[in-house]
């Protein structure tokens, strides 16, 4: 916004030529006068020389008014005004020219004001008298009207001065509150302007859909900028700009801007809208300043002038925002600064929406390759079955064979022992990765509920696992009977489940505890170990599928594969329980894995999950009896 001092000084400044110019026109006048009358004028070379020195400085008064404040220049040319006339005034014996005093005066009121007026005036008279007094001594006519002369020039300087207060101070102060009404004017056009770009800054945020946003950049901007508006997306593999949307007040014009630009992409670097995603810059270009080719199509489109600002966010340029107009006039500032201000209010909101459209992208590709994951487990688990099933079974036929013809003893049954079991082993295995598979598929395991003892049921897996590690203390305290309505082999798989880590991950024999209890209508189990322990920041972790902790060198020092705490907690969330793990309560080493459910199962169905055809996962078949 202009400051009103430059305004002032502007205008003082055009004052000064007009001055200027009027000071040439007087000296014409006066080098006229003098030739026509020059018989009679005494001294008529000194005037013209005057008159020359005038003028000579009036054209100066060009240059200076370039270099120097116009009161300054004011100033000096009064001075210079005031010693040509007084040395006129003094060699011109001939003729009075005490009148041109007057004008110098006129010219002080106007640049200066009523004061400086009059007090030029006194000081005129003064000079008028000395010059008469010492020139013209023996003209007794002069010095009689020296009075009323003296009271001419006073008075014309009080009157000039009024006149400049009461005109000129109108003027000016007209001139002031034009400006200030111009100003509140631009004050309020920016209010809007900024009220506008807000607005167009949370409509491009609205939506993360990419293509939404880019038409909404278009859309939004076009009635802002010129006759069309398109956006551009940088094409980084291919280095080009790929035209995404376009709108403006000339429909036809966008369209086949928008048909061009599909038709011959610009490339990085070429043409205004290519070299500003390339340099980062804002330009313009007019259809003149085309020397070779036309890759923005100016020419072909009819346009004028093409405007382009980089869309950009955390310093790469994402797209380009560019308009165009027909009116050779060009963009004006306002124009300009508008595509930049809407070009970076749409640098984030297409970033976010570049990022969101990646994930989810991303996101589609993790799915597609986690669904070919599952399909392959599925697959192998099931051709893996039926020959451990085959295996599992002649091996048994053949155990009872060689039971009657050597004996239980014999060298043969032991062999047969260690393939039974190692059998055994692959096949569970297997199981668990069918469940993975089932888990992942449907969300969840099935149940089929039953009326049953775990207190039974967990005094047997004990005894089980007691039998398969002899060496082992295993300490059971459980109630003598503890009814409930669940999934006997699943929970069985659960407790076999928690027996064989405690035993395996305590591997210098400590004891193991087995509590059982109920509590209110839920029961609760947990065992407990002496073993190596699970670091607090991994608790949450091992019910993760494919688990397993490294020792300090990143190693896993245990075998298996990390999933059975996966399913155990998926069988316990299908009883509408849960299961976790804390440190061991025995000696404060090793660890404490629980798990709590209601004695008649309440499996949670899961919302969310899309029907598939299989049964779903939570869904309870009470068995007859
Ligand atoms: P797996 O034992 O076959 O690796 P699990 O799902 O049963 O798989 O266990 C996951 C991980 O949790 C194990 O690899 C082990 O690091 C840890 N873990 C489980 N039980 C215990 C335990 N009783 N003591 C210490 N760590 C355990």
């Amino acid at each position: 916004m202009e400051a009103p001092e430059s305004h002032l000084e502007r205008q003082m400044r055009a004052q000064e030529v007009q001055l200027v110019w009027v000071r040439l026109g007087m000296v014409a006048v006066a080098t006229a006068t003098l030739l026509i009358f020059a018989r009679q004028i005494v001294g008529l070379p000194v005037l013209l020389g005057i008159l020359a020195g005038v003028a000579l400085f009036s054209v100066a008064t060009g240059w200076l008014i370039r270099h120097f404040p116009a009161r300054e220049v004011g100033v000096v040319s009064t001075i210079v005004d005031m010693v040509a006339v007084t040395l006129a005034v003094y060699f011109a014996s001939g003729i009075d020219i005490h009148l041109f005093y007057g004008l110098v005066i006129l010219g002080v009121a106007l640049r200066f004001g009523l004061g400086a007026s009059i007090w030029s005036s006194i000081v005129m008279s003064g000079m008028y008298v000395a010059v008469v007094l010492t020139v013209r001594t023996g003209e007794a006519e002069i010095i009689n009207e020296l009075p009323v002369r003296v009271a001419y020039l006073v008075g014309f300087g009080v009157a000039a001065g009024l006149f400049s207060r009461i005109v000129i101070g109108r003027t000016t102060e007209n001139a002031r509150l034009q400006q200030r009404l111009a100003e509140d004017e631009r004050d309020r056009a920016r209010g809007r302007e900024n009220e506008l770009l807000s607005q167009l800054g949370r409509d491009f945020s609205a939506s993360l859909d990419r293509d939404a946003t880019l038409r909404t950049i278009s859309s939004g901007a076009a009635p802002l900028l010129g006759d069309a508006t398109l956006v551009f997306t940088v094409d980084e593999a291919e280095h080009r700009l790929l035209p995404a949307a376009a709108d403006g007040r000339d429909h036809t014009l966008a369209d086949a801007w928008l048909d061009a630009a599909r038709q011959r992409p610009a490339r990085l670097g070429e043409g205004i809208v290519g070299g500003v995603a390339a340099t980062v810059t804002v330009r313009l270009g007019t259809a003149a300043d085309i020397e070779t080719g036309d890759p923005d199509a100016l020419r072909a489109l009819g346009l004028a002038w093409l405007l382009a600002a980089p869309i950009v966010a955390g310093g790469r340029p994402l797209g380009v925002l560019a308009t165009v107009g027909r009116s050779s006039n060009g963009p004006d500032g306002r124009v300009r600064r508008l595509a930049e201000a809407v070009a970076d209010r749409a640098g984030p909101a297409l970033q976010n929406a570049q990022l969101w459209s990646d994930l989810q992208q991303r996101m589609a590709h993790e799915q597609t390759a986690q669904r070919v994951k599952d399909d392959f487990l599925s697959i192998v688990s099931h051709e893996l079955r039926t020959p451990l099933t085959s295996i599992q079974g002649y091996s048994q036929l053949l155990e009872g064979r060689l039971r009657g013809e050597r004996g239980a003893e014999s060298k043969e049954m032991s062999h047969l022992r260690v393939i039974r079991s190692q059998v055994g082993r692959m096949r569970r295995l297997v199981d668990d990765l069918l469940d993975v598979s089932r888990i992942d598929r449907r969300g969840g395991v099935s149940i089929e509920t039953a009326d049953f003892d775990l207190a039974e049921e967990v005094r047997e897996a004990v005894s089980r696992m007691g039998r398969e590690h002899s060496t082992r203390s295993i300490d059971v305290t459980a109630p003598e009977t503890l009814p409930v309505h669940a999934d006997r082999d699943r929970l069985d798989q659960v407790l076999s489940n928690l027996l064989e880590n405690a035993v395996k991950y305590s591997p210098d024999g400590g004891p193991i505890r087995v509590t059982a209890e109920r509590r209110g209508g839920e029961v609760e189990v947990c065992v407990s170990d002496t073993g190596v322990g699970i670091p607090a920041e991994h608790r949450d972790q091992v019910f993760e599928r494919f688990y397993q902790a490294d020792d300090d060198a990143g190693r896993r020092r245990f075998g298996g594969l990390g999933l059975g705490l996966y399913i155990s907690r998926a069988i316990i969330d299908a009883h509408g329980g849960r299961i976790w793990v804390a440190p061991n309560t025995i000696d404060g080493t090793g660890s404490t894995f629980g798990f709590r459910m209601p004695r008649v199962a309440m499996p949670l169905t899961p919302a969310g999950i899309a029907p598939t055809g299989e049964p779903p996962p939570f869904v309870v078949r009470r068995r007859e009896g």
